[in-house]
């Protein structure tokens, strides 16, 4: 079988370790959400006609796009939905480059723009993050790279980028400029740049139901950008993207808003009081927007950690790469949960 050798060279991307499913284990390694989904959710699917599912889905997800639009008090135009914000990612490296040519993003970041990137034969160029963490978005501009992709806050290490430096990226930079959201709802207030598609019309907005919403098993995400290019990705899509009780799902858990920010605010005082206690123990801790922390235990103990919480039970994300050597990334969990890793943690020092 002739397979492409642009593809054959590839690695296959890995999200990280996949335990079993087991009720006793605890997974703090994907960067899910402790809580389950709305009630609202539940009650849809409770009551949901599942002789509709021999129709094929609506293939726009219009009802969806529109409940997306009435959040963001944005024109239902500007509204693309994708199965999982991944899916946009990928739409995004079919519309907008050429094969060769480049993108930068801020390293370390996402692991998936690059692997979507080598799929296209697209150059991505990392720009080094500086000595504390933050992105150096002066250094992003003058790659020249015909797109940008930011995750903020930042996918490994939780740093948010704020709103000014993203309009000075914007006024200096005409190329197309992604900004990963997926964590967002778990920063503090305005720091979204939603509200910038409209006076931009190179911004991407990228959002997904996956993390505050805790449906990532239903693999919804969308987008915000300029009409002519929501037109575009509408060209390039699945026939039908996404399943028609994932479009339901999702437009029932926007609804309720209330939960959202219960269980967010819950993520964020967890996230704080795990971020404190770590300190304590020796960790130094980076400061999270999202619902993980990025931590670097004393005395270079993260391999032999992350393996003994392993044998208890208990999975985070070991890094071990270049600019992430020997750190743990730890998933924000229930306090019950939190309480077991600190437990843990403690005996271990
Ligand atoms: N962007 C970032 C920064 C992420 O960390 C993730 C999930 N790991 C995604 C996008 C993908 O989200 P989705 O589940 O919507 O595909």
């Amino acid at each position: 079988m002739y397979i492409k050798p642009s593809i054959a060279q590839l690695a296959p991307y890995v999200p990280g370790d996949q335990p079993p499913k087991s009720k006793s284990l605890i997974k703090l390694n994907a960067n899910e959400n402790a809580y389950p989904p709305s009630l609202v959710v539940e009650e849809l699917l409770r009551t949901f006609d599942y002789a509709n599912l021999r129709y094929y889905p609506d293939a726009t997800s219009q009802s969806l796009r529109r409940a997306i639009a009435d959040r963001h008090s944005c024109p239902q135009e500007h509204v693309f939905c994708g199965n999982g914000s991944d899916e946009i990612i990928a739409y995004l490296f079919q519309v907008c480059f050429e094969e060769q040519d480049s993108i930068a993003t801020p390293y370390p970041t996402y692991t998936l723009y690059k692997t979507i990137a080598d799929i296209h034969r697209i150059h991505t160029e990392y720009v080094p993050a500086q000595e504390d963490y933050s992105i150096d978005v002066e250094a992003l501009v003058k790659t020249n790279a015909k797109g940008i992709f930011i995750a903020n806050p930042n996918a490994q290490t939780g740093l948010l980028l704020g709103m000014d430096a993203i309009e000075k990226l914007l006024q200096a930079y005409q190329g197309l400029v992604v900004i990963d959201e997926a964590y967002i709802d778990f920063a503090p207030a305005h720091a979204s740049a939603a509200s910038l598609v409209d006076h931009y019309p190179n911004l991407v907005v990228l959002r997904t139901f996956s993390k505050s919403y805790s449906l990532c098993g239903i693999r919804v995400g969308y987008c915000l950008a300029d009409r002519s290019l929501v037109m575009a990705l509408d060209k390039c899509r699945d026939s039908y993207n996404v399943s028609t009780l994932s479009q339901a799902m999702a437009e029932a858990a926007l609804k309720d808003q209330a939960y959202l920010l219960s269980t967010v605010q819950r993520v964020i005082a967890t996230r704080e009081r795990v971020s404190q206690a770590l300190q304590l123990m020796g960790f130094s801790v980076l400061p999270s927007a999202a619902n993980f922390l990025l931590c670097t235990p004393p005395h270079d103990q993260a391999k032999g950690m992350y393996e003994y919480l392993i044998t208890h039970q208990v999975y985070v994300r070991y890094f071990n790469s270049p600019r992430l050597s020997d750190k743990l990334r730890i998933s924000i969990g229930t306090d019950e949960e939190m309480d077991v890793l600190l437990s843990l943690l403690s005996k271990y020092i």
